[in-house]
């Protein structure tokens, strides 16, 4: 059988929300039961059969369809609907001789938030996946990785981008966790930054292969993929910043389409800044000064011996939206005024 890790904390707040008993009640029982067994059981098997007595089910299902907050860590084969949050781009990874693609993603449903991992042919779906999408994930498993509940997909799950039968109206508000660059530490790996830009570095370019997208690597007069051999380069690139929030500012770097997002620019556009640098100049300008909202995880630069931070996600306020926004608001000061003065 397999066990599923339910913490003491989160049993507690399955009692407490299923029943009509308060916090200090449930834990009251706990805490008799670990008296009566002494050091028999641990906290959270007292939780466990505490929550027992009051009829509670901890584990509602083991598979199949589940709502955000019913996911598990150990669970297999799990459905789930999602709507998207924060996508992060497609990553190469090389370990013990094994490589493969890597991509992952926030979604959210009504009852929370949940990361989603999806590796080499299901991650390579990510480059169609934008904010705001629904998506459909069968035959997943669940995962915990530094604290936090992860949902990871491989080649015998299936992943469907906006299902045409489903819907998902409100979601739960994401809390990711923020914090000020001067506290940003190396364990920090899913966390948000709110800061201005105070520096813009140009944009870095670099060849890969236009099959698989991988690196490609300069062989005699050309380029060369390790996988398709001899090739003619695309481009890949990444733009780097200096982020001040008043505590402290970090470097942080944005990869391809978080690059593109945080220009608001189209590839095409940036592409041309490789053999025209000097047309960058103008981006630069309108970018500095701007506040921003990233969400990324802390990378310790040894060559350098600093910490540094690479973007995940980010949150620019639309300045059409805000023009907008404006502008309503203008007008609906003139019509105030002037129901003011017919009034007088
Ligand atoms: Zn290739």
């Amino acid at each position: 059988m397999t066990m599923f890790q339910l913490s003491y904390e989160e049993i507690v707040e399955r009692i407490r929300s299923e029943c009509n008993v308060s916090e200090a009640e449930i834990k009251r029982n706990i805490d008799e039961k670990l008296n009566h067994f002494g050091s028999l059981i641990s906290r959270n098997g007292a939780a466990h059969i505490v929550a027992q007595e009051y009829g509670v089910k901890l584990i509602p299902a083991t598979s199949g369809r589940l709502q955000i907050k019913n996911i598990l860590a150990g669970m297999s084969n799990v459905e789930v609907v999602g709507k998207v949050r924060f996508v992060n781009p497609l990553r190469e990874f090389v370990k013990d001789d094994r490589s493969g693609r890597v991509a992952s993603l926030v979604i959210a449903d009504e009852t929370g938030s949940i990361r989603l991992v999806l590796w080499n042919d299901q991650a390579v779906k990510v480059e169609r996946v934008r904010d705001g999408d629904i998506l459909k994930v069968e035959g997943a498993y669940v995962r915990e990785r530094n604290g936090q509940k992860e949902i990871h997909l491989g080649e015998r799950g299936s992943l469907v981008i906006n299902p045409p039968d489903e819907h998902i109206e409100g979601v739960a508000e994401f809390s990711r966790k923020r914090k000020i660059i001067k506290e940003l530490a190396e364990a920090d790996q899913d966390v948000e930054i709110m800061a201005t830009v105070v520096q813009v570095f140009e944009p870095r370019f670099f060849e890969v292969c236009p099959s698989c997208g991988k690196r490609a690597k300069p062989k005699d007069e050309g380029f060369e993929c390790d996988v398709h051999g001899a090739v003619s380069p695309a481009y890949s690139y990444l733009i780097n910043i200096l982020a001040d929030d008043g505590s402290e500012s970090i470097r942080t770097v944005f990869f391809r389409q978080l690059a593109l997002k945080l220009l608001g620019i189209d590839e095409a556009t940036l592409l041309k800044y490789r053999e025209a640098p000097d047309g960058f100049e103008e981006q630069r300008k309108r970018l500095l000064g701007n506040t921003i909202k990233i969400a990324g995880r802390v990378k310790n630069n040894t060559m350098f011996n600093r910490l540094e931070f690479v973007a995940t996600g980010i949150d620019i306020p639309d300045p059409d939206n805000e023009i907008t926004r404006l502008e309503t608001e203008i007008s609906s000061l003139k019509g105030e005024k002037k129901e003011t003065e017919e009034n007088s």
